[in-house]
């Protein structure tokens, strides 16, 4: 189940003290009517350990200014933290250089800013843009919007009945006319981990630009960009232990300097006059406006928080908890999981012969279970199943066996109320 092309550390994951590890979550102590918090709706959001909050903390009540326009002291503090959280992500992602993360609202945010930024400045009437099935509505609907807008073409990657990309077909989408590919680096709703890097690879054949949607894989695989070679890469802090409103968009020096600016206002200029705006120099070209600086602070703690404990450890522990809980529920009659790729993250999607998911999330929920349910964002994949909707578990790596225990309880409860 785990995946040859992720560096997993095995033997150092169980050497370390998982337990002392999911204390450092206040929110994890939580009950719900009486009954200990289990929490399974990571791939929506995680949580936050105690560090990120004292960081959060420490910079409110002793660093807080605006930034990049005052010489007084907080807000040359809140500059330089600012700036040192560029610095986290970039070392977390292995970006050659700084100025190659923008701040941004979140992934969503991140690609909207690489539509109007490159879509809207490159892509013209005729030309195809790739995505694939798997998609969350985020990375589909900002490129219909631009497709209508300029008179161009998606083109789609099927999935087989496991959830994995038909590799050979996306190859087979390339022509001419291609112009842009955007991937999923591991669905949100099904767990896949996709083979990006001979894709991107394959696109750069072509010389189209790939972007990556890594909502998902950013907090549970170790993401190398110049490895990867992709173009774009996005992802949120709220699902990496941070807070939730800030996010980042990687590019590449040379696209960012080529695009055109999203969002127009203070400090993304250089000179403004009535006659003419000189754009900044990048990444300030991207933030226009007061960004978040708090929880960019915020971002930065909490991936080196996760860098701490290792990410390849991560992994490893995940795995093994995915290896768990697919052994347990595929045991289940009536069980049906979604999405079976030979590589996954702990992402378990199911849905229960009779009971529809709105149901299962509501009884779980009594016993103090959070699973999400619903279409998870990401219709066209309900679609390709066939089902309206599925319950989704996915787990962190908080997560303990024990809670998987509790789940099949749970789901053994719903079965009997509704079977
Ligand atoms: N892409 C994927 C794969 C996601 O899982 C999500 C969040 N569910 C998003 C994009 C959007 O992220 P956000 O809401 O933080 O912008």
């Amino acid at each position: 189940m785990n995946s040859a092309n992720i560096s997993l550390k095995p033997e150092i994951s169980s050497s370390l003290d998982w337990g002392k590890i999911r204390a450092d979550f206040p929110i994890l102590q939580l009950k719900i009517d009486g009954k200990p918090l289990i929490y399974l709706d990571n791939a929506a959001s995680s949580q936050m350990p105690q560090q990120v909050i004292d960081r959060l903390v420490r910079y409110q009540t002793t660093q807080h200014a605006n930034i990049n326009r005052a010489v007084h002291y907080l807000s040359e503090v809140a500059t330089l933290e600012y700036h040192n959280a560029r610095c986290k992500l970039q070392q977390f992602i292995n970006a050659r250089e700084d100025r190659e993360v923008i701040f941004t609202s979140g992934t969503t945010d991140s690609i909207n800013l690489v539509m109007h930024g490159y879509g809207r400045k490159f892509i013209k009437a005729g030309d195809e843009i790739i995505l694939t099935t798997l998609e969350h509505h985020s990375n589909i609907v900002p490129w219909q919007m631009l497709a209508e807008e300029k008179g161009a073409k998606i083109r789609v990657v099927p999935i087989n009945d496991k959830g994995e990309l038909e590799v050979d077909k996306y190859e087979k989408l390339f022509n001419e006319r291609t112009k842009f590919v955007g991937l999923i680096h591991v669905s949100n709703a099904l767990g896949t981990i996709n083979p990006i890097k001979s894709m991107i690879d394959f696109a750069h054949r072509y010389s189209v630009p790939v972007l990556i949607d890594g909502a998902q894989a950013a907090p549970h695989i170790p993401i190398d960009v110049q490895a990867l070679d992709c173009d774009f890469y996005a992802f949120s802090a709220h699902k990496l232990c941070g807070p939730t409103g800030v996010g980042i968009l990687y590019g590449k020096a040379t696209l960012l300097e080529a695009m055109q600016p999203f969002k127009g206002g203070g400090d993304m200029i250089s000179s403004v006059t009535f006659e003419k705006t000189t754009y900044n120099t990048i990444p300030h070209k991207f933030e226009a406006g007061t960004p978040p600086i708090a929880a960019a602070i915020g971002f930065g703690a909490a991936v080196e928080y996760l860098t701490a404990i290792g990410i390849e450890c991560i992994a490893a522990y995940e795995f093994d908890l995915l290896e768990y809980a697919t052994e347990r529920l595929s045991e289940m009659p009536g069980v049906r999981i979604i999405g079976t790729a030979a590589e996954k993250t702990a992402v378990i999607s199911f849905t229960i012969a009779g009971v529809h998911p709105h149901d299962v999330g509501t009884i779980l929920n009594q016993d103090g279970i959070a699973v999400r349910t619903g279409h998870h964002c990401a219709q066209p994949i309900m679609q390709r199943f066939n089902v309206p909707a599925t319950s989704r578990a996915s787990f962190a790596f908080y997560n303990k066996k024990s809670e998987v225990d509790a789940l099949v309880a749970g789901i053994k409860t719903v079965q009997k109320i509704f079977l």
